[in-house]
């Protein structure tokens, strides 16, 4: 059955989605000019083979829905959904085509539209309106998950979730189930607690040269307790004053990809009022996919002055330490490292060079190239749950390529392309270890101190 509505053949109404909050503009989705130079760098599009799974295709899907010549049926938000959301697209796009925004928006005008059961509606209730914003809620969580991992619950879910003995999405969350830390970074940095300041303190080692705050993120936070711990610790080696917010909230990166916009906002506007109270120089994260929306809360909040200014302070931890002529460190590692381009940091951010001059600064290791650096892993937010086999198609590409360039080491920065790659990693039986750009760093600054006592003793 087509997909075209009776009144398809009715010319493009330019004010169709006029009225609707966030929708796409007129000029958004008519800026494509169709010629198809995005396709071949499109994971699904690869993959599929199939117009409609490339940007091309999904902006005409998109243009078609929002000016009402189209109806989201079922194959047709088959089609959106199955976007990963990487953003290749746009580095690929001469017309300078707002893909990303244009795909988001729709998402917002398209949710209240679907037909989701009962279930699906409470787990999304729990997830973007009472998980993500509470960090009590995360805490309980996670210590849950601590609990059952500890009586090992989460083992015998992967082994039924990989062996396909688990229904639907289920089986795909607990295959790929990553390993929960007894504490969080806040749990385990409560002696850092400044009453005086209302944050936690760190002070700088040596001369401090700088204010700053640590984004630490919230699922980042239970999650990669260790990368957030080796971020400070880079970041006070080279002079900085770090202080962690309470008043912190999650950046609302999966709200935006999944079609809640406004409980974006009020997430945005929250970290803006947070952040504007504390006299920091910049507000640093360890997350490409957090760094990519706090750096667009302008966007997102109509250009609010405050939205802006917060934008402006937002930096990637490799992207600071470039830009504050850094101390690289002089403990000596060793092995092959290959890096892996996260999406939200090359396309979103465009942040390519920075991760690999710190990486390469690293006394004693190799970097090593990696085929298609650029291209997503498939992790993107939710999407390796809820699109568990195309995701898996994507990521075996990169395990390939990283099985070629005989790394002994992975490094990406971004804790969804960490947990991803890992996972991949796993499956395949490749011994490659996986880490945050920071944790190397960190890593041989800590050897350089040690060995650096050993000659003073
Ligand atoms: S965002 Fe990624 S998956 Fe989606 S259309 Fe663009 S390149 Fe393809
Ligand atoms: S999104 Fe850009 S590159 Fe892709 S078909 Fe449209 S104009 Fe061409």
């Amino acid at each position: 059955m087509s997909e075209e509505k009776k009144h398809s053949s009715a010319p493009p109404k330019e004010g169709a989605t006029e009225g609707k909050p966030d929708a796409p503009t007129f000029e958004q989705v008519s800026s494509c000019v169709h010629c198809g130079i995005c396709l071949e760098s499109c994971p699904t599009y690869k993959e599929l083979r199939v117009e409609m799974d490339s940007p091309r295709g999904r902006i005409y899907l998109m243009k078609g829905i929002l000016q009402e010549r189209l109806a989201p049926t079922e194959t047709v938000l088959a089609h959106l959904d199955q976007c990963l959301d990487c953003r290749a697209c746009e580095t690929a796009c001469p017309s300078g085509v707002p893909y990303s925004q244009i795909l988001e928006k729709t998402r917002q005008v398209l949710e209240p539209q679907r037909p989701h059961g009962l279930i699906v509606r409470l787990l999304r209730w729990f997830l973007f309106r009472k998980l993500l914003p509470n960090r009590g809620v995360q805490a309980f969580v996670f210590k849950l998950l601590w609990m059952q991992q500890a009586l090992g619950l989460a083992a015998l879910g992967r082994r039924l979730g990989r062996a396909g003995l688990l229904p639907g999405k289920l089986g795909a969350l607990a295959a790929q189930a990553p390993a929960i830390p007894f504490r969080s970074f806040r749990q385990a940095t409560k002696d850092a607690w400044h009453p005086k300041m209302g944050v936690r303190f760190f002070p700088a080692r040596g001369e401090a040269k700088r204010r700053v705050a640590l984004f630490t993120g919230c699922l980042a936070d239970q999650l990669f307790a260790g990368v957030n711990e080796a971020t400070v610790r880079v970041l006070t080696e080279n002079g900085c004053e770090v202080e962690v917010l309470t008043t912190e909230s999650c950046c609302g990166a999966l709200h935006i990809h999944n079609g809640e916009r406004d409980a974006a906002k009020e997430l945005a506007r929250a970290n803006v009022a947070a952040f504007a109270a504390r006299p920091v120089d910049a507000i640093l994260t360890n997350a490409a996919g957090c760094s990519a929306e706090l750096r667009h809360y302008g966007e997102l909040l109509d250009h609010d002055p405050a939205a802006e200014a917060f934008g402006r302070k937002i930096r990637d931890i490799t992207e600071f330490l470039v830009e504050i002529a850094w101390t690289p460190p002089g403990g000596v590692l060793s092995g092959k490292v290959a890096y892996d381009e996260p999406c939200h940091l090359l396309h979103a951010q465009k942040i390519s060079a920075p991760p690999k001059a710190v990486l390469q600064a690293i006394p004693g290791i190799e970097c090593v190239p990696l085929d298609d650096a650029d291209a997503c892993c498939g992790s993107a937010g939710l999407y390796s749950v809820t699109q568990p086999e195309l995701s898996k198609k994507v990521l075996a590409r990169k395990i390939d390529a990283i099985r070629r360039s005989g790394a002994d080491t992975v490094v990406t920065g971004n804790p969804g392309c960490i947990m991803q790659i890992r996972y991949g990693l796993k499956e395949a039986g490749l011994p490659v270890k996986v880490f945050h750009p920071v944790e190397l760093l960190a890593e041989s600054y800590s050897r350089n101190e040690t060995a650096q006592k050993a000659e003073g003793s």
